[in-house]
């Protein structure tokens, strides 16, 4: 088993490794709860990049013949070895997230538990050889296939709120699709990808299968030129510019960006459980979740026991410094920055005429950063809580006169990558999840889609460009080549070619008037 002091010993390339150039600092990765230095790691220069990709293609060839059920079994042996070593990885992930065990267990090792063995199960259904029938005359007789085949080597780009599920976890279909990967994680959040490494070479995934390119976001553009497709999660704003290097060389990008998630409560929703639910998945791993309920909009009958309840639970968690199972609620405010834009958003409403109810200021515990749990009321579409990624633990609360203001203000965002409705009417309640333009939308539940692989995941607007999970999950990963066989036994020449005679012209044309022109159309 790997350890977290091999995880922290990772070696600097040398220079020749690095094209020559003296090697670069190393980057020092911190514990956000504690403000601990916990390891430090390469900081990867543009040729230490084109080295591992070298690398990378030179053993893919050999992995794609593995076919997908040599594939599935090691990504089976990586899903116990997973289980095996949860403690091990856990305590990597909150070493460098500083996020509670319970974010770490629920939403990062059941996530990337499940997908070793749903990618292990379904990549060859989803990516097998398709046998496809056509209408038109001029294929009869032909075989027709669909076949798809890896793209060669895929670049993962991650965000530090999930090193597990949000890095790692897209580089195990482009792997069970017969794929290379190099997985950039972000800087701050470096260490989980590499204890995987490890696990994937324990497990025996050939060497430079999966490799993990650590650095910054210079790392990340260098390993855009490199590769055969992006899978990109992040921020709007460096996915446009991930956006337009990919379009550069042409190459397939898919996007996973932010959100502003809108909770819609309506007045005859169960109150006790909308409230229990807008409480979780507002402050559940710190708020920092790209589908975290971000914003809530109550009809006007409901308001004040909603918010009542919500500020009760609220004020009743318990922040700090993870130390196990069950020892606080909320965890820290892992990337130093997010604490400014949390710190402005709360202001700024403020400013502007909201209360808070509940939290509403940074707390210094030792050395770590933490954000008191906070509920904003009065609040609209003039504060930035309303309208920008927050990214913390804040739940600004609307009041709204009726379902159709509620829906009218949920779509009034550039953003759209989840959403939910609370009612107890379900009808209705899918009827207003179908007018929300955002890639999910549940129903009295939230968040709970992305649990679903069989489901697609991506962002409508300025939350992302395709998706992942699902049979678009694994089909980005592959290019599509169509193959049509004519039988040996066939014509030595087809009725349509050359030298064009009228008396043959004349009779195709008129089959093709007989085929689609027949009939009296509306
Ligand atoms: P960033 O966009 O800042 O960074 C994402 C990754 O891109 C990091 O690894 C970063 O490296 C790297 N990067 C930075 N600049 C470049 C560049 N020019 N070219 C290539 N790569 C680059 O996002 P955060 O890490 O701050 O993550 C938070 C964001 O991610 C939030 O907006 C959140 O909503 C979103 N997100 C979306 C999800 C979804 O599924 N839609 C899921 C999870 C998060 P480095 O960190 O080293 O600078």
């Amino acid at each position: 088993m790997a350890s977290v002091e091999q995880v922290q010993s990772v070696e600097q390339p040398s220079a020749s490794e690095n094209g020559g150039a003296p090697a670069r600092p190393g980057i020092e990765v911190e514990n956000p709860a504690t403000g601990e230095i916990v390891a430090t790691v390469p900081d990867l220069d543009a040729d230490a990049v084109a080295a591992l990709a070298a690398r990378a293609r030179a053993a893919q060839p050999g992995w794609e013949a593995y076919g997908f059920d040599g594939r599935a079994r090691i990504l089976l042996r990586a899903q116990k070895w997973l289980m095996d070593n949860a403690d091990q990885v856990v305590q990597t992930i909150v070493s460098e997230t500083g996020k509670t065990f319970e974010d770490a267990t629920f939403a990062e090792i059941s996530y990337a538990a499940n997908a070793f063995g749903f990618w292990a199960k379904h990549a060859g259904e989803y990516l097998g050889d398709e046998r496809v029938k056509s209408s038109q005359l001029l294929v009869k007789g032909k075989k027709l296939m669909l076949r798809y085949r890896p793209l060669g080597l895929i670049g993962v780009i991650g965000p530090w709120n999930y090193p597990l599920t949000n890095s790692f976890g897209d580089c195990i279909p482009a792997l069970a699709a017969g794929n290379s990967v190099i997985l950039k994680p972000s800087e701050i959040t470096p260490l989980t990808s590499l204890l995987m490494a490890e696990g994937l070479r324990e497990c025996g995934l050939p060497d430079d299968v999966f490799q993990v390119a650590t650095g910054r976001g210079e790392t990340g553009a260098a390993l855009i030129d490199e590769v055969d497709m992006i899978m990109f999660t992040g921020s709007t704003r460096t996915g446009r510019k991930v956006a337009e290097a990919a379009a550069k060389r042409l190459i397939p990008v898919s996007l996973e960006l932010g959100g502003k998630d809108p909770m819609i409560v309506l007045s005859d929703a169960d109150l006790e459980r909308a409230a229990n639910f807008a409480t979780y998945y507002s402050m559940q791993n710190a708020g920092q979740t790209c589908i975290s309920i971000e914003r809530v909009y109550v009809e006007e009958p409901a308001y004040d026991e909603f918010v009542a309840k919500v500020s009760e639970k609220v004020r009743s968690l318990r922040v700090g410094k993870p130390d196990g199972p069950g020892s606080v609620d909320v965890g820290a405010i892992t990337f130093p920055p997010q604490l400014q834009t949390i710190e402005d958003h709360v202001t700024d409403a403020v400013d502007k005429g909201a209360r808070v109810l509940a939290g509403g200021h940074a707390s210094k515990q030792g050395g770590g950063r933490f954000y008191e749990p906070t509920v904003l009321v009065d609040v609209d579409h003039t504060m930035k809580c309303m309208t920008e990624e927050t990214f913390g633990p804040t739940l600004p609360i609307m009041k709204v006169s009726d379902a159709d203001e509620a829906v009218r203000l949920a779509n009034d965002s550039p953003y759209g990558l989840a959403s939910s409705v609370f009612t107890r009417d379900t009808d209705r309640g899918e009827q207003i999840a179908r007018r929300i333009d955002a890639g999910a939308t549940t129903v009295n539940d939230a968040m709970i889609n992305y649990a679903a692989l069989e489901l697609p995941m991506g962002g409508a607007k300025a939350s992302g460009l395709g998706s992942r999970h699902g049979a678009g999950g694994i089909r980005k990963y592959a290019s599509q080549q169509a193959i049509v066989i004519t039988p040996r036994l066939a014509l030595k020449k087809e009725p349509h070619m050359f030298p064009y005679k009228g008396r043959t012209s004349r009779l195709l044309a008129g089959v093709f008037k007989f085929l689609y022109g027949r009939g009296r159309r509306d």
